[in-house]
């Protein structure tokens, strides 16, 4: 059996579309970009952000990569209200984290002409850099908290489950179980959670020593000095 279909309008366009739609799939099929950043087309959606979110002329606006249509809703994507809302979540974002590396997002900052100083007395979110693996380095100063890394790591992907969220509100961070590094975690070094990351938070160990300005040969050497070290360690 076939699901009912949802007649819905975006932008003043009107479109029928399958039961279960969401707004941001909808928005894509008129040729309507809706911006998003905690959201990942292979991933689980959750609206953590909330960039993504839209006018239904209700009282509060709909985050469209989680909310289905619905028959007779307007949606607007990009009024000036959601306009608002999207700068200032950005802004909120700049006054908190080091978006430095985020280019999607520093892209948004300059498109909807995001005031970065907006928040100047605002307490930064600032983190130990995490360097306990030789594949990878984890810089929550760069992180937005979108769960990406939890969710490829999860059910979406990996069904790994080295990483989750630790703390509460302000201080909610990605972690490990009991804060253990991660060659102590289930953790299989698969690279999915950094290749998901859309801000640099997770990097690649290689990727970061060449930006340091070691060359190749250089990084090779190093790293085989060091693995050597250790066997010689473990060994005594
Ligand atoms: S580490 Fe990267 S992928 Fe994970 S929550 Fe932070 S920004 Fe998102």
């Amino acid at each position: 059996m076939s699901s009912p279909e949802i007649s819905l309008t975006i932008n003043g366009h009107p479109i029928t579309v399958p039961a279960g739609t969401t707004i941001l799939d909808a928005a894509a099929q008129l040729g309507i970009e809706i911006p998003v950043i905690c959201y990942h087309p292979h991933l689980t959606a959750n609206g953590l952000c909330r960039f993504c979110s839209v006018d239904g002329g209700g009282r509060v606006q709909l985050a469209a990569c989680v909310t289905e249509c619905a028959n007779g809703m307007t949606i607007e994507t990009h009024s000036e209200d959601v306009n608002r809302g999207r700068k200032t979540i950005l802004e909120l974002l700049a006054s908190t984290i080091n978006l430095d590396e985020a280019p999607e997002i520093l892209d948004f900052l300059e498109e909807y002409g995001a005031d970065t100083h907006r928040f100047p007395g605002a307490k930064r979110r600032t983190s130990p850099v995490y360097d306990d693996n030789p594949f990878y380095l984890r810089d929550y100063n760069q992180c937005i908290n979108c769960w990406r890394c939890v969710q490829v790591c999860a059910d979406d992907a990996q069904f790994t489950y080295a990483l989750s969220f630790d703390g509460r509100g302000f201080e909610t961070r990605i972690g490990t179980f009991m804060g253990e590094g991660m060659t102590n975690t289930t953790c299989v070094f698969c690279g999915q959670c950094v290749g998901a990351c859309p801000t640099g938070a997770l990097k690649p160990k290689r990727q970061a020593l060449l930006e340091q300005g070691m060359n190749p040969d250089e990084i090779f050497f190093a790293t085989r000095q060091k693995r050597r070290k250790k066997a010689m360690d473990a060994e005594e």
